[in-house]
């Protein structure tokens, strides 16, 4: 180690594990861009999209209510518009007919794949439920 590289506190303190020496010689959090998924983990973080992290920093913010976060009056906080876990600035995608059934189709065969994998040829219980049902039937003639 170079008189470069910051001091670390966390070695042999798992709860010193998010802390660093700054530059004033106190302790610091951490720049968690420099940090393996396995030091996060180490701090009791799981993966998660920022959208997720801000619903679930909402949820802290009102006590675990979700009935506050939803109700939550304050507008002009930045995490306002993510409150819900989505963001509204994203676009909802709409998919074609033909999208849809590569998607169920995917979905199809990766549930084969696990389910071949698991030993197990029954798949999930819920699958039929979850599965969009495809009619593969000719279109009618005499329609047109
Ligand atoms: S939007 Fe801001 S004030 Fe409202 S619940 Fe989330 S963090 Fe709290």
């Amino acid at each position: 180690m170079t008189s470069q590289e910051p001091r670390h506190l966390w070695e042999g303190l798992p709860d010193e594990a998010g802390k660093e020496i700054g530059p004033e010689g106190e302790p610091v959090g951490r720049d968690p861009r420099t940090m393996t998924t396995d030091e996060l983990r180490a701090l009791g973080h799981k993966p998660m999209t920022p959208t997720k992290a801000i619903r679930a920093h909402c949820l802290d913010c009102c006590g675990g209510s979700a009935k506050e976060v939803r109700w939550c009056v304050a507008a002009d906080c930045p995490a306002w518009p993510f409150r819900m876990g989505v963001s509204p600035y994203r676009a909802k995608r709409t998919l074609t007919e033909a999208q849809r059934e590569r998607l169920a189709l995917s979905k199809k065969s990766s549930l084969s794949a696990r389910a071949a994998r698991d030993g197990s040829s029954e798949g999930c219980p819920g699958t039929p439920a979850r599965l969009p049902q495809i009619d593969r039937s000719e279109p009618d003639a005499s329609a047109d």
